[in-house]
């Protein structure tokens, strides 16, 4: 049993001492999708963890908005090539409605976090920059340009182009960020002299953000400004010779300071297609997903999942089949992924069920009544009924659909006279008690073997009679969902003269 074992989350809060600083990092340099969901949710379960043994800690996250465009990704318009080269942040927004490139990325992320109760601190790489977070660590990586250099050659077993250096300045000319090179360190001054594939020749403070560390450096350095003990990051970061082994070596030997915990994660696949790759198409945006599931069931799926493993998700019957582990969910994991915001009494698949019955609001509301939920918070319900509805729309697949038949399908002439009986006693039994689902459903099985008939081809008629097909819903709620002067009716015309 899974239940025995300590959850990973606790595994780690065991394992570290003092005061803990958890980072995550993302590049908002398109939709941030479902796979990225998994280093916030993980960094937010052992934030949890953390604190649930009375330890401190605080939640970072760093937006890496002073990364530069690395080419026009097949989403953007054709006209931000001429931004390629440039950090995210100084360029434009290309849909015209934040104030940069980054904040168009970051906006529906942030409010994302907010769904999934994630509230992390939250820093602007270019602002770091700009506001000098990073002065004395660029200093340093330029004064001991060679020891970096040498690191990560032989860790990563790469040559460096000749010329390389540790800092990265912006071209004050072209406004690109990796197109120049040094030609000479002022440390006195904070500032270099570079030269740029432009053409043009400058001095970049790197005081006031006029350039940036290399990825390789920049992590290590931040994990010693941010004070960073623990961090989530993707498994391609993690392999041998990566940028964590460089990122190690260069915090200790450079910035003596000790490299965070490491918790490297697997990735997310959709189901069937593979790796989700906001390039490549491969995805569903977290904004998206929370369209259409809940966000307490999202944070569980990661959640109950150990960080190295695979996850391969399916947002069809997969989903549902995990809003039911988790609607009867205890356990670790299912604390650790539960959420403050009040959520909605009406179980996600007792909703597939009453939105397809339901024409309107007002509708959905007696349904529910009629099927024994109090369907109170009416903020909470809503949000229920429009994730099902997008759920429906989008995921679900074509078995869970359905569409009560306003007037008796054709499909009932096909009926045998068993079955005609059952569906007559059933009306009768709707007349003593339609409110009773479970009493309901045994009802189904008595009735059948009253009449002769196998109890499968009783409920074959109850569908096809309400829905012109042969499956359905379970049919004690699903009945009991419906009003039963309808149901009645339907019933006893569906039987014709067998009553
Ligand atoms: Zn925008
Ligand atoms: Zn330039």
């Amino acid at each position: 049993m899974e239940e025995t074992r300590i959850h990973w989350a606790d595994v780690i809060a065991h394992a570290v001492e003092g005061q803990q600083v958890i980072a995550t990092g993302i590049t908002p340099s398109g939709n941030i999708h479902v796979g990225n969901m998994r280093e916030v949710v993980t960094a937010d379960a052992i934030f949890r963890a953390i604190e649930d043994v009375g330890k401190a800690a605080r939640l970072i996250y760093v937006a890496d908005t002073y990364d530069p465009l690395r080419t026009v990704y097949p989403f953007l318009p054709a006209a931000c090539k001429k931004y390629v080269g440039m950090p995210l942040s100084e360029i434009p927004d290309p849909f015209g409605c934040c104030s940069s490139y980054a904040e168009h990325y970051l906006r529906p992320f942030s409010e994302s976090l907010g769904q999934l109760d994630i509230n992390p601190e939250v820093y602007r790489a270019d602002q770091m920059y700009k506001n000098g977070l990073y002065t004395d660590a660029t200093k340093v990586a330029l004064e001991r340009r060679d020891v970096i250099a040498d690191i990560i050659e032989s860790v990563s077993k790469r040559k460096l182009p000749a010329g390389w250096s540790p800092y990265n300045p912006l071209c004050e000319q072209c406004r690109r960020i990796s197109s120049a090179q040094i030609v000479e360190h002022t440390p006195s001054r904070s500032s270099v002299q570079y030269r740029c594939q432009c053409g043009a020749e400058g001095v970049a403070d790197y005081s006031r953000g006029q350039g940036k560390l290399a990825w390789r450096v920049d992590w290590p350095a931040r994990w010693k400004i941010l004070g960073v003990t623990i961090e989530p990051f993707g498994k391609d970061h993690a392999v041998a010779g990566g940028s964590y082994d460089t990122g190690q070596r260069i915090a200790r030997e450079v910035y003596g300071y000790p490299p965070p915990y490491p918790v490297p994660y697997g990735h997310i696949h959709l189901k069937g297609r593979g790796k989700m790759s906001s390039s490549k198409g491969v995805t569903i945006t977290i904004s998206e997903m929370l369209e259409s599931a809940p966000a307490d069931v999202l944070r569980y799926m990661i959640i109950k999942t150990k960080p190295e493993k695979l996850i391969d998700f399916d947002p069809g019957l997969g989903l549902l089949t995990l809003v039911d582990e988790f609607d009867h969910g205890e356990g670790r994991a299912f604390e650790l992924s539960r959420i403050s915001e009040q959520s909605c009494d009406v179980p996600f698949k007792h909703m597939v069920t009453a939105i397809q019955i339901a024409n309107d609001c007002d509708e959905l509301v007696q349904v529910l009544h009629r099927s024994g939920y109090n369907a109170l918070d009416t903020n909470a319900l809503k949000k229920r009924a429009r994730n099902v509805r997008n759920w429906l729309d989008r995921f679900a697949p074509e078995f869970v659909k359905f569409q009560v038949q306003r007037s008796v399908p054709v499909q009932v002439k096909t009926l045998t006279s068993g079955q005609r009986k059952a569906l007559a006693k059933l009306a009768a039994a709707l007349e003593t008690n339609s409110s009773d689902p479970e009493w309901l459903h045994n009802e189904v099985y008595a009735i059948s073997e009253e009449v002769g008939i196998d109890s499968r081809d009783a409920f074959k008629a109850i569908y096809l009679s309400l829905l012109a097909k042969t499956s359905g819903p379970r049919a004690g709620w699903f009945l009991t969902s419906l009003s039963p002067e309808f149901v009645i009716a339907r019933f006893k015309e569906a039987a014709g003269d067998m009553s």
